[in-house]
């Protein structure tokens, strides 16, 4: 199947505590009811604001967040049905690529340990096969050997993620889910670091789930892109189509947010008004209702589901729905 990753009404919801007994009070639905699928050797990215639910998505695909319900088809096998010892087994074909590389780099280990260290974890100890998967990796993240000795706090921020690439690659994975990878780096190194993305795709025929807030570094790096608010997934398409032409009114003033640098180029702007409900207590229609222009009583009453509306494109808005 040319699908990696198939992903099938996931529901990750967090318990809620008050009052004196700390009883559960309600939950928060931070990812409620999504769906998508990957393609292998594609970048898919999650885009939306913050508190969409996007890094929830993107931990709970790896199970270092336990799904409430759904399913998470990877290769043809429901991860949420593995056991502890076969999910850690599967871990080596999936891996993560954080936002703060330093906060998950052992700062006692040089750079070799720390790449050498997921190989010994999962039982490749021949010395001379952990040296030539490191340096290996080492040279394709663009570091030297003379780099792997050092510690990470004698690194840049960028250097720092190229660490975080080569550590997730070293066991070579078949997806990367990488989660904010270059917000926090200047923007003369985030297109270095997606450059970088783009080409260990092609060297080793990686799959990955981009997650950003960044509109722009999503569509820069994205075949097909998914828009996230509140939870849940509202619009699914090839990027540039969906860019080019915004279907679901959240992802068109989202797009119409961001700066238009060409001012011969203006489009209409529909900027977003009023705050982002609070997933403690969603609206019971469409999430986006009231900050919609266009919504209507129905709106406000059901919530509109994710319908293919034409070829590779899905949206979640009543305006487009066939009866
Ligand atoms: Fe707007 Fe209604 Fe579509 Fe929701 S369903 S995005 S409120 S038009
Ligand atoms: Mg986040």
């Amino acid at each position: 199947s040319d699908v990696l990753l198939d992903v099938r009404h996931l529901k990750k919801y967090f318990e809620l505590r008050g009052g004196l007994l700390h009883r559960v009070t309600g939950h928060v639905k931070a990812v409620d009811d999504v769906s998508f699928s990957v393609r292998r050797g594609e970048t898919f990215g999650i885009v939306g604001e913050s508190g969409c639910g996007k890094s929830t998505t993107g931990r709970t695909l790896l199970r270092l967040l336990e799904p409430t319900e759904g399913q998470v088809v990877f290769d043809g096998v429901d991860l949420a049905k593995l056991g502890r010892e076969e999910m850690r087994q599967k871990r080596r074909e999936i891996q993560m690529v954080f936002q703060d590389p330093y906060a998950s780099l052992n700062p006692r280990m040089t750079v070799a340990d720390i790449l050498a260290e997921p190989l010994r974890a999962h039982g490749i100890t021949d010395r001379a096969e952990v040296d030539r998967r490191v340096s290996q990796i080492l040279t394709a993240c663009g570091l030297s050997a003379e780099q792997a000795r050092r510690y990470p706090h004698e690194f840049s921020g960028g250097q720092r993620q190229r660490v975080g690439i080569a550590r997730a690659l070293v066991l070579n994975p078949k997806l990367i889910v990488a989660d904010e990878p270059v917000s926090a780096l200047d923007v003369s190194i985030q297109s270095q670091i997606l450059n970088l993305l783009q080409d260990l795709q092609g060297e080793f025929g990686l799959t990955y789930v981009f997650i950003s807030h960044d509109l722009s570094v999503v569509r820069h790096i994205s075949d097909r892109v998914g828009v996230m608010y509140l939870g849940r997934m509202v619009e699914v398409g090839d990027a540039e189509t969906l860019y080019n032409r915004p279907l679901h009114p959240y992802t068109q003033s989202l797009l119409a947010a961001v700066p238009i640098p060409d001012p011969t180029q203006r489009r209409q702007r529909v900027l977003l008004q009023g705050d982002v409900p609070s997933p403690a207590n969603p609206p019971k229609g469409c999430a986006f209702a009231q900050r919609c222009p266009q919504a209507t009583d129905h709106c406000h009453q059901v919530r509109p589901e994710l319908q293919e509306i034409e070829p590779d494109r899905q949206v979640a808005c009543h305006l487009y729905e066939v009866s």
